[in-house]
């Protein structure tokens, strides 16, 4: 794990002016993929704790309840392809999910501007 540059005097005040904000963009562009490496390994963890608990039984049982439902209204979700990756965005509210690992990939290949381009289709604005 990399630890984030302080941003903080030795005061203890916050001392955010122009300089500081660009040295830790810099810092965030130069850790970028150390940063989405360490958190797919995490959420690789958590997910093989999670399945060690669970029965293949109750995940199938769970998998039939939930499969391609919204999880904020319970309405269908319907498959959108977005450039490389597939949405799956909720008919009713618009909420929508990604499957995990897509993102991570997907800004691991994209320079700033096309993930702001990305969002924006995105979120159709
Ligand atoms: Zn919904």
């Amino acid at each position: 794990m990399i630890s984030r540059p302080s941003i903080h005097s030795p005061d203890g005040e916050v001392a955010v002016d122009e300089r500081s904000r660009r040295r830790e963009d810099d810092w965030f562009l130069q850790n970028e993929k150390k940063l989405l490496e360490d958190a797919r390994k995490a959420r690789e963890k958590r997910e093989a704790e999670r399945r060690a608990r669970e029965t293949q039984e109750q995940r199938a049982k769970l998998k039939q309840v939930h499969w391609m439902k919204c999880p904020k209204c319970g309405h269908d979700l319907k498959v959108e392809k977005l450039e490389a990756i597939e949405i799956d965005r909720c008919t009713f509210c618009e909420g929508f999910f990604v499957d995990a690992g897509e993102l991570e990939a997907l800004f691991l290949k994209k320079g700033a501007g096309q993930r702001q381009t990305f969002m924006r289709r995105l979120l159709g604005i």
